[in-house]
This record gives C-alpha cells, structure tokens and sequence, in this order.
C-alpha cells in the first residue's frame, strides 16, 4: 500500500500540493479536514452544540460521508460551500478535539486507504496518528503572514485581519488539543512554502520520493 501523508497548518498549502502529488503519482486524495469540517456541519445542522463530546461523537459515527476530489455530501445534502464557510471553521477545533470523533474519522480514513491500496492523505495527524508507516510524510509550513494572505484570497466574503485571527485562533487549538495535535513526525521532511509556488513545492516532493 503506497501512502503519502501531508501534514500542517492551516494555509500552508496542504490541499493544493496534495491534490497535485495525487494526480501525479496517480494515486486519489483524502482530504481528512473535510471530514472534521463534516460532522462540525452536521452538529449546527441538527442544532447540536458542536462543543457537547456525547452528541458529537454520536453524530460522527452516524454520520453519512461522502468526500471526493470536487464535493462533499453529509448525509444527502451537498455540504462543499457549507463546510468552508464561517459558521463551520469556527467550530470545527472544537469538534476536531474530541477523542471520540478522532477515532471514528482515523478508522474511517484508515479504511478509504486500504480500499484504495494507498493514497495521498492531508491531514493535521496523518503522520503521526493514520499512517505512521507511510512511505513519504511531508510537513508543510509557511510564515503566518503568508499562510492568512493565502487564506484571504480563499475566503473572499472576510477581511485579512478576521482570517488571520481565526487561523491563529485554529492552530493554537490543533497544537495544543491532547487528542492526536497537529505535529511533526519526527521522521517527516519539513518543507517551508513561503515564497514558493505550488509547481516549485511538488516538484521538491517529487525529488523526495526518487
Ligand atoms: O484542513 P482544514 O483546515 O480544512 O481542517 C479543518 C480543521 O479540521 C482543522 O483546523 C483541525 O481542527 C481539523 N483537522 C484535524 N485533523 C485532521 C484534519 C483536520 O484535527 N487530520
């Protein structure tokens, strides 16, 4: 089974150098943050406090997930605008710190890799956590600055100093969570994006995997 794991922070260009060493390798792409976004949507939905451990994890085992490369559908309805929106990454921390909605995902993730015979996952705890065994594990980084400017670009409907705030807000909860936090594998390669377009970061990634 041929997986490779990219880990990091919000903005560091996870989703976009992912997709790309995906289509290279010719492997499929998970992207496991759709699927905390997922049961944080399915929590507002059903009315539920994101931050209550029992309901959510309730709701993470029920929960119907259906994530591909260009949408993502939560128990039937298209949740792929929904899940990127404001009211969802506000809460998504709080639900991603709960144990019990970690196990459920992990084993689901575990599972969508096997049935595939591998993957290019993107995560916070691919490395560490999903597959510690991966064969290549990549820990993306990027200045602050540069990771909120790139976010901003995303997310036209909020300011740069909102983005920003929130994507500090996010990384302060993914580090310090007990439950499986946002980490560097000791064995994965750092790669700093700042400054570097997303040819120039596949293709170190490329270099890493001859
Ligand atoms: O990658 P993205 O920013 O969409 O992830 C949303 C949130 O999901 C993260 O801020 C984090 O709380 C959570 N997450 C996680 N573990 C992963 C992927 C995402 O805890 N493997």
């Amino acid at each position: 089974m041929r997986v490779i794991a990219i880990d990091g922070p919000a903005g560091s260009g996870k989703s976009t150098v992912a997709k790309a060493v995906a289509e290279r390798l010719g492997l499929q792409y998970l992207d496991t943050g759709a699927m905390y976004r997922s049961v944080a949507f399915a929590a507002l939905r059903a009315g539920a406090d994101p931050a209550d451990h029992d309901v959510a994890a309730d709701i993470a085992r029920s929960i119907e997930l259906d994530v591909s490369l260009d949408a993502v559908v939560v128990n039937g309805v298209d949740a792929t605008v929904e899940i990127r929106g404001p009211e969802v990454t506000r809460s998504v921390s709080l639900v991603a710190a709960n144990a019990d909605v970690r196990t459920e995902m992990v084993s689901r993730q575990r599972e969508w890799a096997e049935r595939r015979g591998g993957g290019v996952l993107e995560g916070r705890d691919i490395g560490t956590v999903v597959f510690p065994d991966a064969e290549l594990k990549v820990y993306l980084t990027a200045d602050p600055e540069e990771r909120a400017r790139r976010r901003a670009k995303e997310v036209t409907d909020l300011d740069y100093e909102t983005v920003a705030s929130d994507l500090a807000r996010r990384d302060a909860l993914d580090t310090n969570r007990k439950a499986d936090p946002l980490a560097e594998a000791p064995d994965a390669i750092q790669v700093d994006t700042t400054g570097l377009s997303i040819d120039e970061v596949v293709a170190k990634i490329e270099q890493l995997l001859i």
